[in-house]
């Protein structure tokens, strides 16, 4: 088992013969996550880091992980400092690193160096890669029936989120992902049509966000890193390729595109920016605001639990703000 903190090729760690864990859903699936945060601080981490990067310490060590890629370049801020603390404590750190450049070329070395690194080639990873494949386009078919507004958010949201480590077993993500589809396709048509709402930023920390606008009459169509990690556009391409389009590692600029086309796609009538408390990605916010021609909720949240009153009322006053 190899934890990884946010989405790396993992055709890679599947050809290599391992399995990927994502500490991120480790984390908050975890029934006392906050005590994962709360295991951080007790090993030194400031309470004013992240609770993601925190949680991941704690979900790595409640593991008992020996095994991590840290990702250098286009991930996170402390993504570094985290992997030099479980290095500290005996952790093998595996690094990759998305070139800032976005060149084919340079991404060609990285993965070829990361693949030689845990005793396979890319070429290997090349061959997993259909597998998966066929596993994202179950994620695709999930993605499809939620533009026709048939997917509860919490389903989407999971089912493009599992893609990330394909639960370290294919199977049964294969087996999750179908389940979905068979509730999306017998759920029978929601009475009045949701208000369509799209989602960018860093995953939610919070348990029940996507309850609380399905209770008020609102559904999610899209859900942007999710999206991004399920790498829905890249089935049948190479690695390359495939980890080339992927826009989250790189510039805000090519991520603020991406959402604007896709609600556009699927006539969103109003953008979520989730942000995490510390996170240095929310000084993008304003960059979000101009770049998305829709009304914006910017919704912010620390430690991993249930909505609190203050953002139900927020969450409100926005679905009212927008409804016909
Ligand atoms: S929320 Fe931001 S600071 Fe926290 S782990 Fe994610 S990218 Fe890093």
């Amino acid at each position: 088992m190899i934890g990884i903190t946010t989405t790396v090729p993992v055709e890679v760690i599947f050809a290599a013969g391992r399995r990927p864990l994502d500490l991120n859903n480790v984390f908050v699936a975890h029934p006392e996550a906050g005590r994962l945060v709360a295991r951080a601080e007790a090993g030194g981490f400031p309470s004013s880091t992240c609770a993601w990067t925190r949680g991941l310490y704690g979900a790595a060590r409640a593991l008992g992980i020996r095994e991590i890629v840290g990702v250098a370049s286009g991930d996170c801020s402390h993504s570094l400092a985290l992997c030099e603390i479980l290095a500290s404590e005996g952790v093998t750190v595996h690094r990759f690193g998305f070139p800032p450049s976005r060149k084919a070329g340079d991404l060609e070395r990285e993965l070829r160096r990361f693949a030689a690194g845990l005793g396979t080639s890319l070429e290997a990873a090349e061959a997993v890669k259909p597998e998966l494949d066929e596993i994202r386009s179950l994620a695709g078919r999930l993605y499809q029936l939620a533009g026709e507004g048939r997917v509860a958010s919490g389903d989407l949201f999971a089912g493009l989120l599992n893609t990330s480590d394909f639960f370290g077993d294919p199977g049964k993500c294969r087996r999750e992902l179908a389940a979905a589809l068979e509730r999306a396709e017998a759920a029978a048509p929601p009475a009045r049509p949701p208000l369509r709402l799209a989602c960018a930023g860093v995953p939610s920390i919070l348990s029940d966000l996507w309850e609380v606008f399905e209770g008020l009459g609102a559904r999610f169509v899209d859900f942007e890193t999710p999206r991004q990690f399920a790498r829905l556009d890249s089935l049948g391409l190479g690695l390359v390729e495939t980890y080339l389009g992927y826009t989250y590692p790189y510039d805000v600029f090519a991520r603020i595109k991406d959402v604007r086309d896709e609600a556009e796609r699927r006539r969103a009538a109003g953008l979520v920016h989730y942000v995490q408390s510390f996170c240095h990605r929310a000084i993008h916010d304003r960059l979000w605001r101009e770049g998305i021609p829709l009304p914006v909720l910017t919704l912010e949240a620390d430690r991993p639990g249930r909505v609190d009153e203050r953002t139900r009322t927020r969450v409100e006053a926005f679905i009212e703000q927008l409804s016909p």
